[in-house]
């Protein structure tokens, strides 16, 4: 079963939607790397991230993504001059995609961010196929997301050449079609501002 599910930040500014949500349209994992950990303690959000730092990420195609309030409040992040663009509103810092450029399409969304109504995210999006790079998690790895862990990386890259193939890159909820460049305005972090974040991320953080 497929549906469109509203994307809404924590304050109501921003809202938008996920076409043709289903488990057999999007890619669900939990990342424990210590970017996504670093980004939710850049935004103050480090109530998005589980007890071990998982950030629960529903990647979708970029066509089936589009914001219909609000988009005056979407701004972006680089932690790197080359990292991920992560894109969060800036009316109350909640994080609404993570992306590459469009070529390569992927719209990552934290899960708790879709107001799937009466229904359990699970029952939407299917529940998450696994978790990745818990080398960095706090405390003990949850079991499989150490090393490299093909049965979440195969889907994953499958559904990226599947969207790209079909052309779900465009429209893109973040990038011009023509100039190919962001649409919202974007900071990337100073390397000093990023290791202050990192005491704050596992594996081992030192900072409460
Ligand atoms: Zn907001
Ligand atoms: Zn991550």
């Amino acid at each position: 079963m497929s549906k469109e599910v509203e994307v809404r930040c924590r304050c109501g500014e921003v809202r938008g939607v996920v076409a043709n949500a289903s488990p057999r349209t999007v890619n669900r994992v939990v990342c424990y790397c210590d970017d996504c950990q670093a980004f939710a303690h850049q935004l103050g959000r480090a109530d998005l991230l589980d007890a071990q730092g998982g950030t629960d990420i529903v990647q979708v195609a970029p066509a089936a993504v589009s914001f219909a309030q609000g988009q005056h409040r979407i701004v972006g992040l680089r932690l790197t001059p080359k990292g991920l663009f992560r894109w969060h509103t800036s009316c109350c810092n909640t994080p609404i995609g993570n992306t590459l450029t469009p070529a390569i399409p992927f719209v990552g969304i934290v899960a708790q961010v879709f107001d799937t109504g009466a229904q359990h995210p699970d029952q939407v999006f299917g529940a998450p196929i696994g978790a990745i790079l818990g080398k960095y998690a706090i405390g003990e790895a949850p079991a499989g997301s150490t090393g490299m862990n093909l049965s979440v990386l195969l889907p994953a890259i499958g559904k990226v050449l599947g969207w790209r193939l079909r052309g779900r890159n465009w429209p893109h909820p973040f990038f011009k079609p023509r100039t190919r460049e962001p649409i919202y305005p974007l900071t990337v972090l100073a390397r000093e501002q990023r290791e202050t974040l990192r005491r704050f991320c596992g594996p081992h953080p030192t900072a409460q």
